[in-house]
């Protein structure tokens, strides 16, 4: 049987529309806490009629703002060209060497590189997790929502109300200002949630290196899953110290940026896990190189948000670990991320399984 090739797809305009959603849970970290979600939706329109679609999460209002100055100017080198996602990265990582492809420039452009692949998808009529070599099977999801520092009894509570949807994990974060803080929520979490629950911690960054052995010693016997960015993001020599001294596994990543980022944090030996984010790393294309990383050390991979596409990504990542989920996207969605069991089901329609519901996007639009 001959099956036609799926047109080759050429770029021909961008949409960028910039969302505030409101969250069912507020994010509350250590470091902010944000109670509206700031997605920049990306369109990008093929001269043959396919549309690519991705979103990124902005953080706050401005980086919003920088990323559409930095998404237009990549797309005026882009504009004509072939939507073949690898040349477009090559093309733009060159042009883009001299500011720099980190922070805000890595966001705008793992975002465009998110729709040209999700474009590609549709062209070859295939869920992107069948484009990149996977069947598609269901990804294990932890609910990341909310338990923010929210105190020991609104943390129990909470982590309660998370389970719905066949939940097995919970994300907490930690990071209050004393040790006996955080261990009194963790175990009132813990004591909480039945045994099989899984429960995580994240620090975002809060600890120095010492504070986070001191912490760590005492929190690895509380029956912990991860204890995730206990110290700055970058600080890779600390992070393995932390990572040898304690038996609770180390999970770092959604700061990676780019895969050479992640190769140099575990030749340092910097985590036990990593959870790669699909805005900071490099879009699909990033992910991909991520990923044969960890396949090569054998190293597990998780996500960090992006629900939608991470579960096409990690389906079709060889050391598949767990899916970050997060509702934050769902009242812009046509059709939301399906979780059955506590298992994500991957969208079963061509591309990454973003749709946008028109009307809540003009009811949500950034002034
Ligand atoms: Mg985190």
């Amino acid at each position: 049987m001959n099956t036609p090739a799926p047109p080759a797809l050429t770029i021909r305009s961008l949409r960028l529309v910039p969302v505030e959603v409101p969250m069912t849970f507020a994010l509350g970290t250590s470091a902010d806490v944000i109670r509206l979600a700031p997605l920049l939706l990306i369109d990008l329109e093929t001269e043959e009629g396919v549309t690519g679609r991705a979103y990124l999460f902005c953080y706050r209002r401005s980086g919003a703002r920088a990323i559409i100055e930095v998404l237009q100017d990549a797309f005026a080198l882009v504009k004509g060209q072939r939507a073949a996602p690898l040349e477009i990265a090559a093309l733009l990582g060159r042009r883009f060497a001299l500011i720099g492809v980190t922070g805000i420039v890595r966001m705008a452009l793992s975002g465009l590189d998110a729709a040209l692949w999700d474009a590609v998808a549709h062209a070859a009529g295939l869920p992107l997790a069948q484009l990149l070599g996977s069947a598609s099977k269901p990804v294990r999801a932890y609910n990341s929502s909310g338990l923010g520092l929210i105190g020991a009894d609104a943390a129990a509570e909470e982590a309660i109300k998370l389970l719905e949807g066949g939940f097995k994990a919970v994300k907490l974060r930690l990071g209050y200002a004393t040790l006996e803080e955080d261990l009194a929520v963790a175990r009132a979490v813990r004591r909480r949630l039945p045994d099989e629950i899984a429960v995580m911690v994240d620090y975002n960054q809060a600890l120095s290196v010492a504070e986070a052995l001191r912490r760590g010693r005492v929190l690895e016997s509380e029956g912990l899953f991860w204890l995730e960015e206990p110290i700055r993001h970058d600080d890779y020599v600390g992070s393995a110290t932390i990572a040898r001294e304690l038996s609770l596994p180390v999970q770092i990543g959604e700061n990676f940026d780019g895969p050479k980022a992640m190769a140099d944090a575990l030749a340092a030996g910097a985590c036990d896990s990593v959870m790669p984010d699909l805005g900071r790393i490099g879009g699909v294309t990033g992910w991909m190189q991520a990923a044969g990383i960890a396949a090569a050390r054998g190293i597990e991979m998780s996500s960090h948000l992006f629900p939608e596409v991470s579960s096409h990504l990690l389906a079709a990542t060889p050391t598949c670990g767990w899916l970050e989920y997060v509702d934050w996207a769902i009242p812009i969605l046509q059709e939301p991320l399906a979780i059955k069991d506590g298992y994500a089901v991957v969208s079963a329609t061509p591309g990454s399984g973003l749709a946008w519901d028109e009307q809540a996007v003009e009811r949500y639009r950034m002034e």
